[in-house]
Protein backbone atom coordinates (compact mmCIF):
# COMPACT_ATOMS: atom_id res chain seq x y z
CA UNK A 1 0.00 0.00 0.00
CA UNK A 2 1.37 3.22 -1.34
CA UNK A 3 -0.33 5.42 2.16
CA UNK A 4 1.76 3.06 4.40
CA UNK A 5 5.25 3.37 2.71
CA UNK A 6 4.50 7.59 3.35
CA UNK A 7 3.02 7.13 6.59
CA UNK A 8 6.79 5.19 7.35
CA UNK A 9 8.57 7.76 6.10
CA UNK A 10 7.26 10.66 7.80
CA UNK A 11 7.16 8.26 10.83
CA UNK A 12 11.33 8.32 10.01
CA UNK A 13 11.58 11.90 9.75
CA UNK A 14 9.73 12.45 12.45
CA UNK A 15 12.25 10.24 15.00
CA UNK A 16 15.46 11.48 13.40
CA UNK A 17 14.40 15.52 13.85
CA UNK A 18 12.92 14.09 17.77
CA UNK A 19 16.64 12.49 18.21
CA UNK A 20 18.43 14.72 16.73
CA UNK A 21 16.64 18.01 19.20
CA UNK A 22 17.26 15.14 21.99
CA UNK A 23 13.45 15.40 22.10
CA UNK A 24 11.71 11.97 23.93
CA UNK A 25 8.37 12.87 22.74
CA UNK A 26 6.23 14.92 19.80
CA UNK A 27 3.68 16.72 20.62
CA UNK A 28 2.47 17.69 17.45
CA UNK A 29 3.07 17.11 13.43
CA UNK A 30 2.24 19.06 11.11
CA UNK A 31 2.16 17.69 7.79
CA UNK A 32 1.20 19.46 4.01
CA UNK A 33 -0.32 17.29 1.94
CA UNK A 34 -1.61 19.12 -1.78
CA UNK A 35 -4.87 18.59 -3.51
CA UNK A 36 -2.87 16.13 -6.31
CA UNK A 37 -0.43 14.64 -4.42
CA UNK A 38 -2.19 11.65 -5.13
CA UNK A 39 -2.70 10.58 -1.45
CA UNK A 40 -5.73 9.01 -0.10
CA UNK A 41 -5.94 10.87 3.42
CA UNK A 42 -7.97 8.16 4.77
CA UNK A 43 -5.63 5.36 4.50
CA UNK A 44 -2.36 8.05 5.36
CA UNK A 45 -4.02 8.41 8.76
CA UNK A 46 -4.20 4.87 9.13
CA UNK A 47 -1.00 4.11 8.23
CA UNK A 48 0.57 7.06 10.41
CA UNK A 49 -1.66 5.72 13.32
CA UNK A 50 -0.13 2.13 12.61
CA UNK A 51 3.38 3.81 11.65
CA UNK A 52 3.62 5.46 15.40
CA UNK A 53 3.23 3.02 17.11
CA UNK A 54 5.61 2.47 19.89
CA UNK A 55 7.96 5.86 18.62
CA UNK A 56 7.93 9.18 19.72
CA UNK A 57 5.32 9.97 17.15
CA UNK A 58 2.74 8.03 19.34
CA UNK A 59 0.71 10.61 21.13
CA UNK A 60 1.47 13.46 18.96
CA UNK A 61 -1.52 15.43 17.19
CA UNK A 62 -1.70 15.64 13.71
CA UNK A 63 -2.70 18.35 11.47
CA UNK A 64 -2.81 18.59 7.50
CA UNK A 65 -2.76 21.31 5.62
CA UNK A 66 -4.03 20.59 2.06
CA UNK A 67 -3.44 23.51 -0.26
CA UNK A 68 -5.42 23.54 -3.59
CA UNK A 69 -3.98 22.30 -6.84
CA UNK A 70 -3.32 24.69 -9.60
CA UNK A 71 -2.28 24.11 -13.09
CA UNK A 72 -0.64 26.32 -15.83
CA UNK A 73 -2.92 26.67 -18.61
CA UNK A 74 -0.78 26.87 -22.62
CA UNK A 75 -4.11 28.46 -24.01
CA UNK A 76 -5.27 30.64 -21.37
CA UNK A 77 -1.51 31.87 -20.19
CA UNK A 78 -2.28 31.59 -16.66
CA UNK A 79 -2.11 29.13 -13.85
CA UNK A 80 -5.81 28.28 -13.09
CA UNK A 81 -7.27 25.60 -10.02
CA UNK A 82 -8.05 22.31 -10.34
CA UNK A 83 -8.78 19.90 -8.33
CA UNK A 84 -7.52 16.29 -9.77
CA UNK A 85 -4.90 15.16 -11.98
CA UNK A 86 -6.27 15.10 -15.61
CA UNK A 87 -8.89 17.42 -15.52
CA UNK A 88 -9.33 20.15 -17.84
CA UNK A 89 -8.86 23.68 -17.51
CA UNK A 90 -12.12 25.07 -15.70
CA UNK A 91 -11.60 28.35 -17.77
CA UNK A 92 -11.51 27.42 -21.64
CA UNK A 93 -11.41 23.59 -21.10
CA UNK A 94 -8.57 22.55 -22.99
CA UNK A 95 -6.51 19.58 -21.49
CA UNK A 96 -3.15 21.31 -22.33
CA UNK A 97 -2.04 21.85 -18.44
CA UNK A 98 0.76 21.30 -16.68
CA UNK A 99 0.61 21.15 -12.54
CA UNK A 100 2.36 23.95 -10.88
CA UNK A 101 1.05 23.46 -7.25
CA UNK A 102 -0.88 21.43 -5.19
CA UNK A 103 1.15 18.66 -5.17
CA UNK A 104 2.95 18.43 -2.11
CA UNK A 105 3.89 15.84 0.48
CA UNK A 106 6.23 16.87 3.11
CA UNK A 107 6.60 17.42 7.04
CA UNK A 108 6.21 21.44 7.70
CA UNK A 109 6.59 21.82 11.22
CA UNK A 110 7.26 19.54 14.45
CA UNK A 111 6.07 20.42 18.11
CA UNK A 112 8.64 18.58 20.10
CA UNK A 113 8.33 17.47 24.02
CA UNK A 114 10.25 18.13 26.72
CA UNK A 115 11.29 15.47 28.83
ZN1 LIG B 1 -7.44 27.46 -19.99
Amino acid sequence: MHEMSLAQSIVEIVENTAQQNQASSVVAVKLIIGELAGVEMHALMQGLKIASQGTVMQEAKIEIERPGGTAWCLKCQKTVPIHRRGEPCPVCGSYQLSVNGGDDFRVSELELGDS
